[in-house]
């Protein structure tokens, strides 16, 4: 092919390219956005990474053993996570939970800006589903626009309707997943057909219903820009070297519009070409050519566009793609992850998270025990000469039966175990208190305070739960 047939081939591309370039502009929040949706790369790994919350809706309904295998039940205060009860005493370790995941926000904006905001957020990613489903029901942009500014018509009540009725159905369902991870999936099914659910859990699921309906639908990218507070703090966590969405401007500038005829070899101006094919397909309306603005949510959508209009035109791709501004600056490459001291100082603290969370688990015990010696008196003296202590047990059952459990003790000779004799039936997912006595013959103490280990076993039928406490039992002054 001669360079002047196929700069007529590229001239018609970049004509369509052309004629289309006028319904796009800048989101100023007084209109909806009607986003140009494209395939490649990044719309590929955003759909990928937006299949993480499948597990949202579907994670409510898978079971461990005899239960729901993660059920957040509020009620009895309980946390069950495959087959571990967490109860409010191991609250530490949700704290720690909390801590990792916040540094972990931290660290990938430190070193890739938003990218929770572009490929994970629940905001983010409704809306996308929801402009899909916009897209596949009204058509592209254009037909939409068109179709927003038509009378009021049979047709476009049909599609409308439609399409509301698709995002009520898509917002019913987040309601009633949300509240699945708490009251037990199969069950609120159960309670809403039988119409027994309860108001708080009736009043959340239309709560969320609504939320969701208003945010992904109508709200879209102005919750990003009004609501959010995570894209007013992301500006203090990124720096020059965060590798972000980036548009070239050595390469791209001065950015002009092939003329009619043009030869490639003929052209004086930069890279881009003005299609603004990247603000069509920006979900925020923003033109990334301005450099990085508080609006972009760094969905990397603009990337793909550019991408696809430099192979139109037959260009490199990257004029628009993940680069720091230091490294553009500088045109040098950029300094490695592992060199930036912010990032071993957050990774630090997210592995001292994860061991204490990992440490936390490892020390659930089916059975735990807690032992209270009474103040008041400190010991009691007998007639029979021995010196007699008062224990408060405490018996923590995790289970979702009720055990029997024995106590015993060890510690000064001579020991004995008062009121303990009889089986205590642990409560499941209770604590039982029992109070126990020690008697121990005073001649037997050898100092104030003696070491003493109090005992439980737990017989579940199946297994033998043990759990110990040390102790101490104190007699007179010598
Ligand atoms: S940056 Fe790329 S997509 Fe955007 S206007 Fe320029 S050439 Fe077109
Ligand atoms: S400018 Fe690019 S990366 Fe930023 S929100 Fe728009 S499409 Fe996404």
């Amino acid at each position: 092919m001669s360079e002047q047939q196929s700069s007529r081939g590229q001239q018609s591309v970049v004509d369509d390219l052309y004629a289309e370039s006028h319904h796009w502009h800048l989101n100023t929040g007084e209109e909806t956005i009607h986003a140009k949706r494209i395939g490649g790369k990044w719309r590929k790994i955003r759909w990928a990474t937006a299949s993480f919350w499948l597990l949202f809706f579907f994670g409510p309904y898978l079971q461990w053993g005899d239960r729901q295998a993660i059920l957040f039940d509020i009620p009895n205060r309980q946390f069950h996570i495959l087959g571990m009860t967490i109860l409010p005493q191991d609250f530490w370790m949700l704290s720690l939970t909390l801590l990792f995941f916040a540094l972990l926000l931290a660290v990938a904006t430190a070193m890739a800006g938003r990218v929770f905001c572009g490929f994970f957020c629940f905001q983010t990613v409704w809306t996308d589903v929801f402009t899909w489903l916009e897209n596949i029901l009204e058509g592209a942009p254009p037909k939409r626009r068109k179709l927003d500014k038509a009378p009021l018509d049979f047709n476009k009540i049909r599609i409308k309707l439609t399409k509301h009725l698709v995002w009520l159905l898509i917002s019913v369902m987040t309601g009633i997943s949300f509240v699945a991870w708490f009251y037990g999936a199969f069950e609120l099914w159960a309670d809403l057909f039988s119409l027994q659910v309860g108001t708080v859990a009736l009043a959340t699921i239309g709560l969320f219903t609504a939320g969701t309906y208003v945010l992904a639908g109508y709200m879209r990218e102005q919750a990003c820009f009004w609501l959010c507070p995570y894209a007013r703090i992301q500006g203090v966590m990124i720096d020059k070297t965060t590798v972000v969405p980036t548009y070239d401007f050595h390469r791209g500038e001065p950015r002009g519009r092939i003329k009619k005829g043009e030869k490639a070899s003929e052209r004086t101006t930069g890279d881009c070409i003005d299609c603004k094919q990247c603000i069509a397909v920006c979900p925020t309306g923003v033109d990334i050519r301005h450099g990085q603005q508080e609006g972009c949510i760094m969905c990397a959508l603009c990337i793909d566009a550019c991408d696809e209009v430099m192979d139109k035109v037959g260009r490199p791709k990257g004029l628009i793609r993940y680069e720091s501004y230091e490294a553009l600056e500088t045109q040098q490459k950029p300094k490695p992850i592992w060199l930036r001291p912010r990032v071993w100082v957050y990774t630090g603290i997210m592995t001292a998270a994860l061991i204490g969370i990992a440490l936390g688990l490892n020390s659930l015990d089916a059975l735990e025990l807690k032992v209270i010696h009474a103040r008041q008196p400190l010991f009691v003296l007998q007639s029979d000469g021995s010196i007699q202590n008062k224990y408060t047990l405490k018996i923590l059952n995790k289970m979702t039966e009720d055990v029997p459990v024995t106590v015993s003790a060890t510690g000064p000779e001579g020991l004995l175990l008062v009121d303990a004799d009889q089986e205590i039936t642990a409560r499941n997912g209770k604590v039982t208190a029992r109070t126990v006595f020690v008697r121990v013959p005073r001649e037997n103490l050898v100092q104030e305070n003696s070491p003493l280990v109090f005992r439980i076993e737990g017989n579940t039928g199946n297994d033998v739960l043990t759990s110990e406490r040390k102790s101490v039992f104190i007699g007179p002054s010598r």
